[in-house]
């Protein structure tokens, strides 16, 4: 049978509104946005200022923080001014719950230093107060030209639309799974939110979606028919996605499918940190999970083999480790003074099997001998073998020559 020549592609983008959040464009023509939060007490504006600072600079290209009460509302503006001074200029999300009609009221140059307020319908208020407190949100929204995320998590689904539809499937003479209700909820949560947004005056431009659950295959169903039913920009994540490993495969899994499907205009990977953990370890794995896609290219990439019988060695397991890491640490810098670096490829290979074949298709690699091979090991440069080192140096030499290549090829 005749080769396919079709190109392996994801399904279109969803076309969406373009949002701007401080200079950020979410939705549109843009590319995906990785954001993140922090897990500091924002009224600790020190620790606050060094968390947003780490996470932008690990490339977090949006930042939410917890606005919960008078103290962290008043500490908002000095933290925006203290990263100014630090050159980090990464927009500040405040994620509002409860009270945050009267914190925004009552702390102007809080509503004027964010460039979104997160608002969730489920507590923004109840009974009648509900859409007042809405309402008072979005219209300082507008009084300050600031964008809107309305967030919607089942964890604290608007109980009030929940029973009405409950209800609703009830009577029906076709009633659906109480899971399929609660999904229904979420999403018209989310609309009718946004509706009211739009009736108060907001513009569209201004107005990102949300619709987070814990559970993979509802997250799916859940955005699939969101982004049927509505063209606002929406922010993907999977709430609640866990520790370690479970956290990373449930997150990468749900959002990879939307992804692949064109649906999504930012994403949050939500990992429960271990006690004293990495909070950047969420921005890594957002940008990983695109770059892996080819949706997006943050950083080089390092191949490297998974190792097996033919090297008992770790060498090239601890260089490919030492080099992955020597590019991301440097990345700040280098995005600067080596534009288009992130296209970089980089192998570094166990053995003769694979690794003279896998360094040709890198820009630079390294095949390190196997068990009972010679103790050489050829470098590869653009696909053409172009030196062979040996002796007890071999990574801090091929490091040299990795960053020889970087100058010259991105150097300015
Ligand atoms: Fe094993 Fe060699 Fe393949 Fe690496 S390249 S996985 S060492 S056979």
């Amino acid at each position: 049978a005749p080769i396919d020549t079709d190109e392996a592609e994801p399904f279109p983008r969803r076309r969406t509104v373009a949002v701007d959040v401080g200079g950020v464009l979410v939705g549109g023509d843009a590319p995906v946005v990785v954001q993140s939060m922090t897990n500091t007490d924002t009224a600790d504006a020190d620790a606050t200022v060094a968390q947003v600072a780490a996470l932008a600079r690990a490339g977090s290209e949006i930042v939410r923080i917890t606005v919960d009460r008078d103290e962290a509302a008043r500490a908002v503006p000095h933290i925006r001014d203290r990263l100014a001074r630090l050159g980090v200029d990464v927009p500040l999300v405040g994620d509002f719950h409860y009270i945050g009609h009267k914190l925004l009221a009552d702390h102007p140059a809080c509503a004027e230093a964010l460039a979104k307020y997160r608002i969730n319908p489920g507590n923004v208020g109840f009974k009648d107060k509900k859409d007042r407190q809405f309402v008072a949100i979005v219209e300082t929204a507008i009084r300050f030209d600031k964008t809107v995320r309305i967030g919607v998590n089942w964890g604290s689904l608007d109980q009030e639309l929940l029973t009405r539809l409950m209800d609703e499937n009830s009577a029906s003479a076709r009633p659906v799974s109480a899971r399929a209700v609660m999904r229904e909820a979420i999403i018209r949560s989310a609309l009718l939110s946004a509706e009211l947004a739009e009736e108060t005056g907001l513009a569209r431009e201004r107005i990102i979606l949300s619709a987070k659950v814990s559970n993979v295959q509802d997250l799916i169903a859940v955005y699939r028919d969101l982004s049927r039913r509505t063209d606002h920009a929406l922010h993907l994540g999977l709430t609640e996605a866990g520790m370690g490993t479970k956290g990373v495969v449930a997150s990468s899994a749900a959002m990879g499918i939307l992804l692949q499907e064109g649906i999504g205009d930012t994403i949050r990977v939500s990992l429960t940190p271990e006690p004293g953990g990495d909070r950047t370890r969420e921005v890594q794995v957002g940008q990983e999970l695109l770059q892996t896609m080819g949706f997006r290219q943050f950083v080089p990439v390092v191949a490297a083999c998974p190792g097996c019988g033919r090297t008992t060695s770790t060498v090239f397991q601890e260089l490919a480790e030492r080099i992955e890491g020597d590019l991301r640490r440097n990345m700040p810098v280098w995005r600067t003074r080596y534009p288009g670096v992130e296209t970089l490829k980089v192998a570094v290979m166990g053995c003769i099997v694979n690794g003279p074949g896998e360094s040709k298709h890198a820009d630079i690699g390294i095949s390190l001998p196997g068990t009972g091979e010679t103790p050489a090991a050829p470098i590869f440069v653009d696909g053409k073998k172009v030196a062979t080192l040996r002796g007890p140096n071999i990574a801090e030499d091929f490091e040299a020559m990795v960053q020889n290549y970087i100058e010259r090829r991105f150097g300015v």
